[in-house]
C-alpha cells in the first residue's frame, strides 16, 4: 500500500514538472523591440549608454528579449524620441527629457533645470527621493514610463566665439543650449537655439550661432567645437548632473512579463553607472588634449552666475504659479536638493576641496 502510494505520488510529481516547463518558457518569451535615440553613434558615452541598456537586457534574458538600437534620425529625428514612443512607432527610446519642454516645461526635471541637483543628488532624488514617482505620474499623460539610464555629471558652459565678460555680452547672443534652460538665458537677452548634436558644428562654423554647449570635454572634442570657438566656459550651471532616461511605451511595458520589466529597470541602473564612469574616465584626458590644442578655459564671472541664478529662480516661480505639474516636481526636487547640499557642504565639500588642492600639486 505504502509503495503504491509512493509510486502514485512520484507519478504526480513527474506530471507536475512536465506541465511546469511551458510555464517557464512563457515567462521568457522571444521579444524584439526597437529603441530610437537622440544621439549620433559617434558619441560612445550617450549612444553607448543606450547600447549598454540593450546589451544588459539581451544578456540577462539569454538573447530572448532583444532591443535594436538606432541613432537619432534613423527612424525619427533625434528630438522626437518621446513622440515616437508615445505613438508606438517604437517601443522605447533613449533621450534627455528636457528636449520636450515645448510640450510642457515639467519635462525639464527629468534631465536638469538651471541650478538643479548635481549627479549624486539627481540620482538620489530619482531613485529614493520621490523623483521617479512624481515624474512617471506626469509621463502617464504621454503613455510613457521613464527608467534612469545615464548621467553626464556636471557639464561645461560651452564654446563661445568671443569672451563673455559682462551681462551685456549675453544680449543678442545666439547660442545652442539644450532644452528648457535656454529660457533662463532668454530672460537675459540671449537667443537660445535647440539643435541636435550632429547639426551643431556646421551652425557654429558658419556663424549662424555665436556659441554652443553640448556636454563636456570628451563629447565636445569629438564634435570639434574647439576648431571654431576657442573660449571654453565653465560651469554648465544649467546641467549640474543631467540624467538620461529610457522612455518605454506603457502598453508595451505592461505587456512584458514581470521578470523582463525588472531586468529592464536594472539594465537602466547599470547603464547609469556605466555612463557616469565613462565620462569620469574620459573627461580628464580630453580636457588635457583640448588645452594642448590652444583652447582657452574660462569661468563665468560671479556677477554672471548670480544674474543667471536669479533669472532661473524667477522663471521657475513664474511657471510654477500656473502649472501644477511643474510646481509639484519642482517642490520635490528643490526640497531634496536643499537638504542634500546642506549635508554635502560638510564632508563631501571638505574632502573634495582638500583633495583637489593636493591633486593640483
Ligand atoms: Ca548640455
Amino acid at each position: 500500500m505504502k509503495r503504491r502510494q509512493f509510486i502514485k505520488a512520484a507519478g504526480l510529481g513527474m506530471a507536475a514538472s512536465a506541465i511546469a516547463a511551458p510555464a517557464i518558457a512563457q515567462s521568457m518569451p522571444e521579444i524584439k523591440w526597437r529603441m530610437t535615440t537622440s544621439w549620433p553613434k559617434s558619441l560612445d558615452t550617450l549612444y553607448g549608454a543606450a547600447e549598454m541598456t540593450a546589451r544588459f537586457i539581451n544578456e540577462a534574458t539569454d538573447g530572448r528579449f532583444q532591443i535594436q538600437v538606432f541613432a537619432g534620425g534613423e527612424i525619427v529625428p533625434g528630438l522626437q524620441v518621446v513622440d515616437a514612443v508615445q505613438n508606438g512607432t517604437v517601443e522605447c527610446g533613449h533621450t534627455a527629457s528636457y528636449y520636450y519642454f515645448g510640450k510642457d516645461p515639467t519635462f525639464a526635471f527629468g534631465t536638469s533645470v538651471a541650478f538643479g541637483p548635481n549627479a549624486r543628488l539627481n540620482q538620489g532624488w530619482w531613485t529614493l527621493g520621490g523623483g521617479k514617482e512624481v515624474l512617471n505620474e506626469f509621463y502617464k499623460k504621454y503613455n510613457c514610463t521613464a527608467f534612469l539610464a545615464g548621467n553626464t555629471g556636471c557639464q561645461m558652459g560651452g564654446w563661445f566665439r568671443k569672451e563673455i565678460n559682462s551681462l551685456d555680452d549675453l544680449k543678442g547672443l545666439k547660442m545652442r543650449i539644450g532644452g528648457f534652460p535656454g529660457r533662463v538665458l532668454q530672460k537675459l537677452g540671449a537667443v537660445p537655439q535647440q539643435i541636435a548634436a550632429g547639426d551643431i558644428y556646421p551652425a557654429l562654423e558658419k556663424g549662424t550661432i555665436d556659441a554652443a554647449e553640448w556636454v563636456g570635454p570628451y563629447d565636445d572634442e569629438k564634435l570639434g567645437f574647439f576648431k571654431v570657438a576657442p573660449n571654453y566656459y565653465y560651469p554648465g550651471w544649467w546641467e549640474g548632473g543631467s540624467m538620461l532616461h529610457l522612455f518605454v511605451n506603457n502598453d508595451k511595458l505592461n505587456a512584458l512579463p514581470k521578470n523582463y520589466q525588472a531586468i529592464l529597470e536594472q539594465a537602466g541602473h547599470y547603464a547609469n553607472t556605466w555612463c557616469m564612469a565613462k565620462y569620469d574616465q574620459q573627461n580628464p584626458a580630453a580636457l588635457k588634449r583640448l588645452l594642448a590644442n590652444g583652447v582657452r578655459l574660462r569661468g563665468f564671472s560671479p556677477a554672471i552666475m548670480e544674474a543667471c541664478f536669479k533669472s532661473a529662480k524667477d522663471l521657475h516661480a513664474e511657471i510654477a504659479a500656473s502649472n501644477a505639474s511643474f510646481k509639484k516636481v519642482y517642490d520635490s526636487m528643490t526640497g531634496y536638493t536643499t537638504d542634500g547640499y546642506a549635508w554635502f557642504q560638510v564632508a563631501e565639500l571638505g574632502y573634495d576641496s582638500f583633495m583637489i588642492r593636493h591633486a593640483r600639486g
